[in-house]
């Protein structure tokens, strides 16, 4: 008898876009001639950097000759892609991070996904609340998280409460924990965690023997100096943190494909019988086992980000995105709403008037403003009360959006 794994069967059903989707619909029903703006959506719009675009051309033509044809690349990643990595983002912050550390794959989503596997099955795990769904979603299917409960969250995980009233550094967990994760900048939030908020977490899983998953997916973003750009520039963080990154909001790379992972080799958990191993062989064993390297005409337009032009080109775009940011934030708190994030990442999180439950703003910034957004709610039961809203969409219907909402939103 093929059993299914009940794990699954825990999940909550993907509601929260679903939801959107179903709710713009019924509007565009009873108004057709609404003209809707959709500043909800977590992907970027810019095309690819036009130095990606010209190394992928050259590696389709590579693949067109015997003589450089590649079929399996290595696992693990080029290495003039790794090197490329390591040089522009670690050893021009003074870290030293080697070849055999670095994991390239087709996102992280999938990285923060598949991590979990190399942790006991009986690991407790801490989240922020609200949070990227993935990391929760990925430790409920392997078990770890006891099941839903009424107030809609899993009994067995401890729940990191970001909110404006801590300012969106989560206090410790009340509770023992084995895998944290932590995302900065942060999605939903747009906010960032300081140097010493950071500084706190590494302090406690070096205390605790706990690994901290850090996912710095929006780190390219950052614009204040003195927010680390990766958690390595944290003292000690080189012996419990495993860091996640991507070209997807970096270089528009969402639809094309490509991250990577750092594993440094001093990172190191516990087996049961007391002997402590280092994780980064077990993910490379993971990673050579499930997964058989990135396309190579991907891995080349990754590593042209990283030429002068490339990075020339990728600034432009992240500046641009920026500047819809900003136009957001000071659009909104003008008209005296509480807005967070959107100085070093592309999300504005406001707080709701009135504290308004985060469908009802939903519903009543279509109704009276025709911009559509995503409730707090849907990432987390601390979600409630906030609304999200991207910096991701074109410039005219961000500033025709911002000044919708100034004209017709009753507030
Ligand atoms: C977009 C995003 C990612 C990146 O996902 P990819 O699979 O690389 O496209 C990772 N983490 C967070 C929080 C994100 O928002």
């Amino acid at each position: 008898m093929a059993y299914l794994n009940e794990n699954y069967l825990k999940l909550p059903g993907n509601y929260l876009f679903s939801e959107v989707a179903r709710r713009v619909a019924a509007y565009r029903e009873e108004h057709p001639e609404a003209e809707i703006i959709r500043l909800g959506i977590g992907d970027v719009t810019l095309p690819l950097p036009a130095a990606s675009i010209a190394a992928m051309h050259a590696a389709v033509d590579e693949m067109a000759k015997k003589e450089t044809f590649r079929g399996y690349g290595p696992e693990q990643g080029y290495d003039f892609l790794i090197d490329a990595i390591i040089g522009k983002n670690y050893t021009s912050l003074g870290l030293k991070i080697s070849r055999d550390e670095v994991f390239v794959s087709d996102g992280s989503k999938s990285d923060c996904g598949n991590i979990q596997e190399i942790f006991s099955a009986d690991a407790s795990i801490a989240i922020t609340d609200p949070v990227y769904p993935v990391y929760l979603d990925t430790n409920v299917m392997a078990g770890r998280t006891g099941a839903l409960d009424k107030d809609g969250r899993f009994a067995g995980v401890a729940y990191l409460p970001s909110t404006e009233e801590n300012g969106f550094a989560p206090a410790l967990p009340d509770r023992p924990v084995d895998m944290i994760y932590l995302c900065c900048p942060n999605n939903p939030t747009g906010t960032t965690l300081s140097r010493t908020e950071l500084a706190k977490w590494v302090d406690y899983a070096r205390a605790n023997d706990a690994v901290i998953l850090f996912d710095a997916a929006y780190a390219a973003y950052i614009t204040e100096p003195d927010i680390p750009r990766s958690i390595y520039e944290i003292e000690g963080a080189r012996e419990v943190a495993i860091e996640f990154r991507s070209f997807s909001k970096t270089a528009g790379f969402t639809g094309t494909r490509c991250g990577y992972t750092v594993v440094p080799q001093s990172v190191t958990a516990k087996a049961k019988d007391g002997s402590r191993h280092p994780l980064n062989a077990l993910w490379a064993r993971r990673h050579s086992t499930k997964f058989n390297g990135t396309a190579y005409i991907i891995q080349r337009g990754a590593a042209a980000i990283y030429t002068d032009e490339g990075q020339k080109q990728v600034a432009e775009n992240i500046a641009y995105y920026m500047e819809n940011a900003r136009i957001i934030r000071e659009g909104l708190s003008s008209l005296g709403l509480s807005v967070f994030g959107g100085v070093n990442a592309p999300y504005i999180w406001l707080k709701t008037p009135n504290a308004m439950p985060s469908w009802d703003f939903f519903d009543k910034l279509l109704r009276e403003a025709n911009v559509v957004g995503t409730p707090g709610a849907g990432f987390g039961p601390s979600g409630e009360g906030y609304f999200r809203l991207t910096a991701f969409g074109a410039r005219e219907d961000t500033e025709k959006a911002i000044a919708r909402i100034r004209e017709k939103l009753a507030l």
